[in-house]
């Protein structure tokens, strides 16, 4: 049959599309993913006549938003700049009631977007892929679902999220506990009510700092269990008046063309940070005496240090910065042995994603509230009734696991990824994933990555980047279609070269600092080769050479007819 169909395939006059001929499992796009990227991808690709069909494990769109429901949650970046910017009609219609909305609130967002360009009669929910194999006699990919079905498509596109595959650390025990245990990035649909209930909660990322204010309130007891303390800034949400939205919605145009030339896809525009303009920084930490910097501090808190180049680049700056934050700190917690349990030592500001919280550290100065610092004694184990470290036994009827996601490669490499001569995508990235700009790898023809590994992606405004990739693969996918084109896959000597760009961009920054081990360096799975994954070069510069190297013709690429 795939003989057939391939040699048909092969053969088709120019101009006519695959999806002239094509039985039910049969599409030019199997898209896998339904979050935001998978979404705006379809949406797109349906202009261009293809036939498309996105394959989604969840039973309705959302992604992120969809998974992770747990008490707190919420972005990070202003909702005014974190939405979809491709429909004026929709962000002018659209209300966002914060600065930076909650999730049920995002979550009606991405259902809305579903509703209102009838998205879902073209999404497979409740469908998890288990393979993809490209077929290299027929030129096609092969799409293998764990309830049997398979797909047979020209292009693959993977829009699998960044931070999809939750990481539940195996702790030993666990399996006796006798209560809950709940992970942040799968939480219940109907919620969870901790009244009266002693609630643990495991990691301290930004998952953990947005759910402990909020289960700490309603609560009887929470205990955190706290392995590295975080640097975490407050992020000033407030509601937003009518007066203000109907600014930015005047501005949107402006508002989306900076978004789009800068560093992170994150300009603020006074609707930023607690109404505070996001600074340029500029001037010089080291030049500064220790009675300015108490000053500082005194005046500004944790913004003390938001003015200083050097602290993002010069390890000295940075730990000054630090120690600026620690003095800030102390002012906060009440009990001094609180505030040295929370205090980040040993590793530089930047070098994690950064935190925005909501009343975080104000939540230890509740009675109902217990800090277990583990650096003082780890984990030894999960008993039935709690939780056993080294300085001593914590009782719990629940636990939380805020214990993060295999980031970046961890929904893909969970996909049996297989491409020319069978290679898989395990063998391809076994020291580490290996993209051109972050769209496509060698010997995966026709496949494409959302966000993927050496793009801005997770350092960025997500949504910028989505778009920004969205729109690149559908007129790549375009491009092929007027020209004939059968496949497109990057040159290796390409690979090569962008990798040795995205390193030497990172090189001496923050994020690459030997005393940091972030999930940006995959440092959070074990056995997971350290590699700095995004690329930090920012989204106007990315954007730029993407648009460079489709004006010279898909430099680095090789385009078979
Ligand atoms: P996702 O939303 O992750 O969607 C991927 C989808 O693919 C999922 O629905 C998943 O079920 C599906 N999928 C994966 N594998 C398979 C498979 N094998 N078969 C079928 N389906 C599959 N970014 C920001 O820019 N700002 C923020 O403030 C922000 N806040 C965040 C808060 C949380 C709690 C988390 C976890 C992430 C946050 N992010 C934020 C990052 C966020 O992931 C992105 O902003 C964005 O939502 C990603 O969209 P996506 O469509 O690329 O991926
Ligand atoms: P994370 O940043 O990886 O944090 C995981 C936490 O769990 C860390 O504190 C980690 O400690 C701890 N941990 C992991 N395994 C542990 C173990 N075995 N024992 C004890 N502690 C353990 O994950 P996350 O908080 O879910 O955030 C992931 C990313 O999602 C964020 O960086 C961000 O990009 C996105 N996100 C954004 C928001 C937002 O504000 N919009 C909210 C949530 C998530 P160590 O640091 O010691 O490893």
């Amino acid at each position: 049959m795939f003989d057939f169909l391939g040699k048909l395939i092969i053969e088709r006059p120019a101009g006519i599309k695959m999806s002239d001929s094509k039985n039910d499992n049969q599409f030019d796009v199997v898209v896998i993913g339904a979050g935001f990227a998978g979404m705006y991808m379809l949406h797109k690709l349906r202009a261009t006549g293809l036939k498309v069909i996105v394959l989604e494990a969840g039973s309705d769109v959302g992604g992120t938003w969809y998974w992770n429901r747990y008490p707190g949650a919420r972005c990070d970046v202003p909702s005014m700049e974190y939405s979809y910017s491709f429909s004026s009609e929709l962000q002018q219609d659209w209300d966002w009631s914060e600065v930076m909305a909650g999730q049920p609130e995002i979550l009606k967002y991405a259902e809305h977007v579903a509703d209102r360009f009838t998205l879902r009669k073209d999404i497979k929910f409740d469908t998890r892929v288990k393979s993809a194999h490209y077929e290299e006699a027929h030129q096609n990919w092969l799409i293998h679902t764990e309830d049997g079905t398979s797909y047979e498509s020209r292009y693959c596109i993977m829009a699998t999220g960044c931070l999809s595959v939750t990481n539940t650390p195996e702790i030993p025990g666990a399996e006796n506990f006798d209560g809950p245990i709940y992970h942040t990035g799968q939480w219940p649909h109907e919620g969870v009510d901790f009244s009266d209930v002693s609630v643990g909660i495991i990691g301290t990322g930004s998952s953990g700092i947005q759910a402990i204010p909020v289960v700490a309130e309603q609560a009887k007891h929470l205990t955190i269990f706290q392995r590295t303390p975080n640097y975490t800034m407050p992020a000033y949400n407030k509601p937003l008046t009518s007066e203000f939205r109907e600014k930015a919605r005047a501005n949107y145009d402006q508002i989306r063309a900076d978004q789009r030339a800068s560093l992170a896809g994150i300009v603020g525009y006074g609707f930023g940070f607690g109404g505070a303009d996001l600074v340029e920084p500029t001037d010089t930490l080291k030049n500064t005496t220790p009675e300015e910097r108490a000053k500082l501090v005194e005046e500004q808190g944790f913004g003390a240090f938001r003015t200083f180049l050097d602290v993002g680049l010069d390890p000295d700056a940075n730990e000054m910065a630090c120690e600026m934050y620690r003095q800030h700190l102390a002012t906060i917690i009440e009990d001094p042995k609180t505030a040295q349990g929370l205090m980040p030592r040993n590793y530089p500001i930047g070098c994690k994603r950064p935190v925005i919280d909501t009343d975080y550290y104000q939540t230890f100065n509740r009675d109902n509230v217990t800090l277990v610092d583990l650096r003082q004694g780890g984990i030894q184990q999960v008993t039935s009734t709690g939780v056993a470290t080294d300085q001593g036994h914590y009782e719990v009827d629940a636990l939380i696991y805020a214990t993060g996601f295999d980031a970046m490669t961890g929904a893909l490499e969970r996909i049996d990824i297989k491409g020319k001569n069978g290679k898989s995508i395990k063998e391809e990235w076994h020291a580490g994933p290996r993209t051109y700009l972050g769209l496509q790898i060698h010997g995966f023809p026709n496949m494409f990555t959302i966000t993927g590994p050496g793009s801005p992606s997770v350092l960025s405004n997500m949504m910028v980047s989505i778009e920004q990739h969205v729109d690149w693969i559908a007129d790549c996918i375009g491009h092929l279609e007027d020209n004939q084109v059968r496949a497109i896959e990057p040159e290796e000597q390409a690979v090569n070269d962008w990798i040795l760009h995205v390193n030497e961009v990172a090189k001496g920054s923050m994020f690459t600092a030997p005393s940091c081990n972030s999930w940006y360096l995959g440092a959070n799975i074990p056995g997971k080769p350290r590699i700095f994954m995004p690329y930090v070069g920012g989204v106007g510069e990315y954007r730029n050479r993407c648009d460079e190297i489709v004006a010279e013709g898909y430099s680095g690429f090789t385009l078979s007819k």
